[in-house]
């Protein structure tokens, strides 16, 4: 194929569609077709990057391996397609316009007046374009929020300019949502009719409308959308509600989607795509029956989003290991000495979440001392992580002050701590480790026999570090420390070896699982969770 061709997705009615579904299930279409793949976000809020949103906002923050804080769709486009993302795959107002502004303040515009159009439109087409980056073959940009939103007007223009500049290489999948009134017992397509009417009042017309849906459509529905939209029947895909995401890629193959796609782009001759290892996934996925029960503790509970990463690496291994995953939610601010053995009682293994500040820090301290006596199987990320450890501190080394600097700066035994000399040489944005970093796997560990190898690469999103001066004194309690970076020294996971599957880690092995690949941790962990249920 000889020139990249850019898909932009826009959504219409509502927000929460599923764009990132769309975009991430097209993706994968394309590339088990065997072209090359890149997938964008453009996020219309102000905010620079992710890392200063709460979970409750925009859902969990995704670590690219390069360090960047990114929406969470960034981890759809990672499952979907086992790519690696980075921090050009996601660009907000907020970065196009720090970029400009600094542009200004250096005289690069000349002394013209910097204006939305051109200056910020073409800002914005220079992100989408240098995703083509020479061989890719397909594009898909991903725009945030709901057409008709003041902040993602930009955004909509720029896909505007692209489509003039280059019409052949440019196609707009508009995604809305079709209600169904229980009262009239109807399927109702107004709201579509006018958010391609808003679509269009910023001159975009869209080439193929998705339509979500708790209902099937049906032909005289589509013909009609068809009509009013000024787009081929063929072109109005039915987004029916499905179990699982992981169906969305089949589903729109059988609507045809990828095969609008490809012809509305003129390609005459493609392959059948090469679903085989999805659908194997997804079979296994319908099939399990077989539960396993995790629980995990956490500080964002209620939002459903704020865990994702973690809740889908689990759902990868756990269908990998031909079981259903039941996950139990529980609010580490609600969690304490006298509760917990009630509301952790039953489960097969405890995750402890990642997360930032004190609220709920006790609440895991309790749930990790839970596990560890109960010899559940046990998973602790980053902030799990030494939660656990500050327990094992606290409850057998005998330092009963034991914390982290974050919770508590004045305390006699800081175990978590800002390592500003080991982390010299490392990069780090502000004083945040971001990023995937090398770790060193002891011999004959837990964690390296997971993984079947002696060094692997994760990502990282802390500020505190395990305090190396009781290493020792920890290790001859009983911890072990079985990853270690081996440029800075600094402590990646640590083990409870005489525990039956006991593993922290600071680094967020989350963010590298995917459908086709589960996490070996993840593997690791659901496995000794079956077994233990078995035992007892
Ligand atoms: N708040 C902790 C830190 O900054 C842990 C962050 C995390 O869970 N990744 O070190």
């Amino acid at each position: 194929m000889s020139r990249t061709k850019f898909i932009f997705v826009t959504g219409g009615v509502s927000s929460s569609l599923g764009k990132g579904i769309t975009a991430s299930a097209l993706g994968k279409l394309l590339q088990a077709r065997g072209f090359k793949v890149a997938l964008q976000k453009l996020d219309p809020y102000i905010n620079v990057n992710s890392g200063m949103l709460n979970p409750y906002e925009q859902g969990e923050c995704f670590v690219t391996e390069d360090g960047y804080e990114a929406d969470m769709d960034l981890g759809h486009y990672e499952r979907f397609l086992g790519i690696r993302t980075n921090r050009n795959c996601n660009v907000t107002t907020g970065r196009i316009y720090q970029s400009v502004i600094q542009k200004e303040r250096r005289g690069d515009f000349l002394g013209k007046t910097v204006q939305v159009v051109p200056h910020i439109t073409d800002e914005i087409k220079r992100c989408i374009k240098q995703m083509a980056n020479g061989d890719c073959d397909f594009v898909i940009t991903e725009i945030g929020g709901t057409v008709g939103d003041i902040e993602s007007h930009p955004f909509i223009e720029s896909v505007r300019q692209l489509r003039w500049n280059m019409p052949d290489d440019c196609l707009c999948i508009h995604l809305t949502y079709v209600p169904y009134l229980a009262a009239s017992k109807e399927l109702k397509t107004k709201p579509t009719q006018h958010s391609v009417k808003t679509l269009l009042e910023a001159g975009v017309q869209p080439d193929v409308l998705v339509l979500r849906t708790e209902h099937k459509l049906g032909k005289e529905l589509k013909r009609k959308v068809a009509l009013f939209c000024n787009v081929n029947e063929s072109s109005v895909i039915e987004a029916i509600d499905l179990p699982s995401v992981y169906d969305a890629p089949l589903k729109l193959h059988e609507e045809g989607l990828d095969l609008v796609v490809l012809k509305k782009f003129g390609f005459s001759s493609f392959h059948e795509p090469d679903l085989d290892d999805w659908r194997k996934f997804t079979n296994k996925l319908k099939r399990a029956s077989n539960v396993v029960r995790i629980g995990l503790v956490g500080k964002y509970v209620e939002s459903p989003d704020a865990y994702k990463s973690i809740g889908e690496a689990l759902v990868h291994a756990a269908t990998c290991n031909d079981c259903r995953l039941e996950l139990s939610l529980f609010q580490a601010d609600q969690m304490n000495e006298e509760n917990v053995a009630r509301k952790l009682q039953g489960l097969d293994a405890i995750l402890l979440a990642p997360g930032f500040g004190q609220r709920g820090e006790e609440g895991k301290v309790v749930a990790a001392k839970y596990a560890r006596l109960k010899n559940i199987p046990f998973l602790g990320i980053g902030l799990g992580m030494q939660c656990a450890v500050v327990e094992f501190a606290r409850n057998v080394v005998g330092f009963f002050d034991a914390e982290s600097k974050e919770m508590n700066p004045d305390t006699e035994h800081p175990i978590f701590d800002l390592m500003v000399d080991e982390k010299s040489n490392l990069e780090t944005e502000g004083t945040m480790r971001l990023g995937a970093y090398d770790c060193q796997l002891k011999a004959g560990s837990l964690a390296q026999r997971m993984y079947g190898t002696d060094v692997v690469r994760e990502r990282h999103r802390h500020r505190y570090e395990f305090n190396n001066k009781y290493k020792e004194m920890f290790e001859k309690a009983g911890m072990s420390f079985t990853g270690i970076n081996p440029q800075s020294g600094l402590v990646e996971i640590v083990e409870l070896p005489h525990l039956r599957w006991y593993v922290g880690t600071q680094f967020h092995p989350e963010f590298n699982s995917t459908v086709l690949t589960p996490h070996p941790l993840f593997m690791g962990f659901v496995k000794a969770a079956l077994e233990s249920r078995d035992d007892n």
